[in-house]
């Protein structure tokens, strides 16, 4: 944050700052091109990807996806596990037929849905690889006989993983790159363009593709903390580094959940995510002792999202496990006190 600040004021001693520059410079071409690379190596993404950041967040993302994905009159197989996915399913269904082979709606999103069979001539399987909300993740890749097409918004950079199967990976930057503004889109750019649609200019990856992410103004700022980001992960050891740390904290934060009596998750076992934890209190009687707890230990934002209630602990790659221990110091304080 420092040296995205200090880029505000004068970016690379140009006298200039970074949001006053063109981005069509070379001192900003340099981070467009840092960011991309970055991404692809962090990633290791082969080299049928192509890397862009774009804007219009992942909402947009699930109407590009199917846009450059889901051939004109054709359909795609699609995992409803979460408001997100919800959504991608809504935009998708606009242009073809959005195949559902699985939902947890039923059970307020508290699990990754067991998957039916993906109806013939599905193009590809969408699906939210960690579900903010409700605090749920895929602990492994499905495995269709289709390329796969995924948000992964809320856990990229979280944990490596194998890109054999994908043709799409999409992700906005706010959870674990950098600010909100910018969206990743990484592609494979043998499958893009074999739809036979007509595809607006804004939403068609190649076009972007083609001016290497350049196409119009890019949310230079959003774009530049993302770089600085990901220069960061490398130096510390990269993907594999993030991961080791995630697991560090989830296992924190799971333990007490599950060895308090007083508190109870959201998401079964067996889907729990390690970016976001959900949970309550058995007994609504604690929260006033509870919320005043945690507030006078400084942590911030803990309540759940209106849908599930309770709490729900975002544990984000930029996240230290020692805010996860103040945390379970606090469940701990409660439990100790009532
Ligand atoms: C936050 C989030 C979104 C929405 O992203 P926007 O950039 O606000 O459109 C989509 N999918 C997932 C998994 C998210 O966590």
């Amino acid at each position: 944050m420092q040296e995205a600040a200090q880029a505000i004021l004068d970016f690379n001693g140009l006298g200039l700052s970074l949001i006053e520059i063109s981005h069509r410079s070379k001192d900003f071409v340099a981070v467009m091109e840092e960011a991309r690379s970055l991404t692809k190596s962090l990633l290791g993404l082969p080299d049928r990807f192509d890397v862009l950041f774009l804007q219009g967040g992942a909402s947009l993302g699930f109407l590009t996806s199917a846009y450059n994905f889901m051939p004109e009159g054709g359909s795609a197989a699609y995992v409803d596990s979460g408001t997100w996915a919800a959504n991608a399913i809504k935009e998708a269904g606009r242009l073809g037929q959005a195949h559902v082979i699985g939902s947890s709606k039923e059970t307020n999103y508290d699990r990754i849905p067991e998957l039916s069979a993906v109806p013939a001539g599905s193009a590809y399987l969408h699906y939210t690889t960690n579900n903010t909300i409700f605090g749920t993740q895929f602990q492994s890749i499905p495995q269709v006989d289709m390329p796969l097409v995924a948000d992964m918004s809320s856990d990229i950079f979280s944990k490596t993983f194998d890109p054999a199967p994908y043709q799409l990976i999409y992700a906005g930057a706010q959870k674990n790159m950098g600010p909100a503004g910018t969206v990743m889109y990484a592609f494979d750019r043998d499958a893009a363009g074999k739809t036979g649609r007509s595809i607006p200019s804004y939403l068609d990856l190649e076009v972007h593709a083609k001016k290497d992410s350049m196409f119009n103004t890019p949310a230079v700022f959003a774009i530049y903390v993302t770089m600085l980001t990901m220069r960061w992960m490398q130096s510390i050891g990269g993907v594999a580094t993030m991961e080791k740390r995630n697991n560090q904290k989830a296992g924190l934060i799971y333990n007490e959940i599950d060895r308090n009596a007083l508190f109870e998750g959201h998401a079964q076992v067996e889907s729990r995510s390690k970016m976001n934890a959900t949970f309550r209190l058995k007994d609504e009687k604690f929260a006033a002792a509870f919320d005043e707890l945690w507030k006078s230990a400084g942590i911030n934002g803990l309540k759940g999202h209106r849908s599930v209630g309770g709490y729900r602990a975002s544990m984000y790659n930029a996240l230290p496990v020692e805010s996860v221990q103040v945390l379970v110091d606090v469940m701990q304080e409660l439990e100790r006190t009532h």
